[in-house]
């Protein structure tokens, strides 16, 4: 039987490097072999949160020196971490869970541990990104394979319904995460601005015990998540399909036509925006005016959340 560890263990892991090393999203055996040999062969783990990653590392056997990096310190850690890869150690970074730099920290470190000249070495891994493109499918046709990462969007309804607008024209699928608490209104907000046959995968609690992938068309989404109140637990991850050529032609106006819209909407009655914005990109004004109307609705419905 190959003796896996060895075959890890066999590589050459450079001193004075920073190792960015990616972790389970919620599986320990998804833990790579590098991963694993790695993190027992360096001087300290750099970690978002000592206490999750000391668990992790406590889980799989290992015992190593943390040290927190978080937004209040990252600048002066990545001065103690360059002293160290400096002095010759081997530094390894983990994000809370997943690819570090990935809707998660890291980025600081790496760009300072590069700009001192020490050596940056990612180890890939897991991803819920990453995970839910695996398994979506067809709905990476639409553009030959490409995609946007979109992160999360953002919380407030009339930011958001603004960042769906801008991303529902493109002509290839886009990736959102989204937290257990806002799931509701995101889908909602989803099934208002996309045509409702566009295709959603809905990643839940990926490679944990609960896994769910669900494809469904964004119309029917808010129905689903509230048909089992379990169904909103946990973490998600959306993959949406990209408009149609055709479908982008007739549907939403374009990102610049909605930016305008945006800017006018804040000033102006829906009806009146509309008409300014159609004057002034050349975008249909009936379009312009549906959009208006639910971005109108979205954004009530938020003020009357925070009120
Ligand atoms: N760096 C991570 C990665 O590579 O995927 C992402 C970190 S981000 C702070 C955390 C978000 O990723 C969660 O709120 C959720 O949207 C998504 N996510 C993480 N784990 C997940 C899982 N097991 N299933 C579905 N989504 C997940």
């Amino acid at each position: 039987m190959t003796d896996w560890i060895s075959l890890a263990a066999g590589q050459s892991y450079p001193s004075g490097t920073l190792y960015v090393v990616a972790t389970p999203i919620g599986n320990l055996a998804d833990l790579s072999l590098r991963a694993l040999h790695v993190l027992g062969l360096v001087d300290a783990v750099a970690c978002e949160d000592t206490r999750n990653t000391g668990q992790l590392l406590t889980r799989v056997g290992l015992h190593r020196p943390l040290l927190a990096v978080h937004e209040h310190n990252e600048r002066e850690a990545a001065e103690r971490i360059n002293a160290r890869l400096a002095a010759g150690e081997r530094i390894a970074y983990v994000s809370d869970a997943g690819t570090p730099g990935i809707s998660d920290p890291g980025a600081r470190l790496v760009e300072a541990a590069r700009a001192a000249g020490h050596a940056v070495v990612p180890l890939p891994g897991p991803s819920a990104t990453v995970a839910a493109l695996s398994v979506a499918g067809a709905m990476l046709d639409s553009g030959d394979g490409r995609f946007t990462f979109a992160g999360f969007l953002p919380p407030k309804a009339r930011a958001r319904a603004d960042a769906i607008a801008g991303l529902a024209t493109l002509d290839h699928a886009w990736v959102v995460y989204e937290a257990p608490h806002r799931i509701a209104d995101t889908l909602a907000a989803l099934a208002a601005a996309l045509p409702a046959g566009r295709r959603l995968l809905i990643g839940r609690e990926l490679t944990k015990l609960f896994e769910q992938i669900q494809v469904l068309p964004v119309s029917e989404a808010p129905a689903w998540l509230a048909a089992d109140p379990s169904r909103a637990k946990g973490e998600f991850v959306l993959v949406v399909e990209g408009a149609a050529p055709a479908a982008a032609d007739a549907g939403l106006p374009d990102a610049r036509a909605q930016q305008v819209l945006g800017l006018l909407l804040a000033e102006l009655p829906a009806k009146r925006a509309a008409k300014l914005a159609a004057a002034i990109t050349g975008a249909p004004t009936d379009a312009l005016y549906r959009l208006a109307l639910a971005q109108r609705a979205e954004g009530d419905a938020d003020d009357e959340a925070t009120a």
